[in-house]
């Protein structure tokens, strides 16, 4: 799954840190200098702080990278659905199983504009296109791509894909479109990774990630908590993305949703205080990245809602589905800001 520009520390105004009770270039260092050589000792130790120390280290890096107020929105639709071919034991998209989700060719361009111009009417500020491909695909449905990825642009929001393996060259495509972002997750530990899908290897991501950042895109990339993995592999996984460098510029969170059909529907549920520490260890551990609640946020009160904000995760994904999957929808999330007096990031800060 998965812009405007990348987020960088030289975004936020000086009195994010000031307010912070630190000064300048000393006090950045000391709240969260970005780095990507943590170990993996470094990152268990930071996820299992006490929770209300790791709450407050947490947001005071995120003040000083970030305003802690500010939310940004982002749409993701479905451009192509279902069908398949990975076998992710997550998704009701896959081919191997039966998830009553119907298979949708690839939309035509002008339908997709239609619903990005609802969205940017809105104020999101991002929008994102997921196409079940394991490989993004040559030739027609490529171009029809582009022309999604030129149109969206032309409507100034940040544009994000995620098309499955790309290669360099569709990478430099992608770019030349105006693509700002392209989603790839890592999903969750390397460990793990074999019992959730079996027919790629970590090393497959890793390699269309190369390609992205060759190409000059940014990088969303994330994981996906409640899968019956341990606390290990989380905090694996958060090793393994502040290991890349740069850092992703957006790290999406995601909560398992556990779809009838697929083979993680009976998984126990996460304790919503899981998603609260990984949200708190990436904004520690990568503090000028977005991190962004992504799938699973039907599934979490607004209290929870509330503490990952509070735990540095800045950026939620509005509409009422996200892909397949239900979503809150567009006047909840409004709510939620307004008595939380957050407020969803301007358009011209894109
Ligand atoms: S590659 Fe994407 S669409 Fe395909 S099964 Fe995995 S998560 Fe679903």
């Amino acid at each position: 799954m998965g812009t405007m520009p990348t987020t960088t520390t030289s975004e936020v105004p000086q009195t994010h840190a000031a307010e912070a009770g630190e000064s300048s270039a000393s006090g950045k260092a000391a709240l969260g200098s970005v780095r990507s050589d943590w170990t993996r000792a470094e990152v268990e130790a930071i996820y299992r702080t006490a929770l209300p120390e790791l709450l407050f280290r947490a947001q005071t890096v995120h003040r000083a990278h970030h305003a802690a107020d500010r939310v940004q929105t982002c749409q993701l639709i479905s451009i192509k659905t279902g069908g398949c071919p990975e076998d992710c034991a997550y998704c009701p998209q896959s081919a191997h199983y039966q998830a009553g989700v119907e298979r949708e060719g690839l939309l035509e361009p002008q339908q997709v504009f239609e619903v990005a111009r609802e969205a940017a009417g809105r104020g999101v500020t991002r929008f994102c296109m997921g196409a079940a491909w394991r490989d993004a695909p040559e030739g027609g449905e490529f171009e029809k791509v582009l022309e999604m990825v030129r149109g969206v642009s032309a409507l100034r929001m940040e544009v994000c894909c995620t098309l499955g393996m790309l290669t360099e060259r569709q990478a430099e495509r992608l770019k030349e479109a105006g693509l700002t972002a392209y989603n790839h997750n890592l999903d969750t530990s390397p460990e793990f990774y074999g019992s959730i899908i079996t027919t790629r290897v970590y090393d497959d991501r890793l390699k269309t990630l190369a390609a992205v950042r060759k190409a000059g895109i940014t990088v969303c990339c994330g994981g996906i908590l409640g899968m019956g993995e341990r606390e290990a592999d989380r905090i694996g996984l958060l090793h393994q993305l502040a290991a890349l460098e740069p850092h992703p510029e957006s790290v999406p969170i995601n909560m398992l949703v556990r779809v009838e059909g697929t083979p993680l529907a009976a998984m126990r549920p996460l304790d919503p205080l899981e998603m609260v520490r990984a949200v708190a260890t990436a904004r520690i551990l990568m503090p000028s990245s977005r991190v962004r609640l992504a799938a699973g946020r039907k599934q979490l009160s607004p209290e929870a809602v509330t503490l990952c904000f509070l735990a540095g995760a800045n950026s939620i994904f509005v509409g009422d589905k996200l892909l397949t999957t239900p979503n809150p929808g567009p006047d909840e999330d409004e709510l939620l800001l307004q008595s939380l007096g957050m407020k969803p990031l301007e358009p011209h800060a894109v």
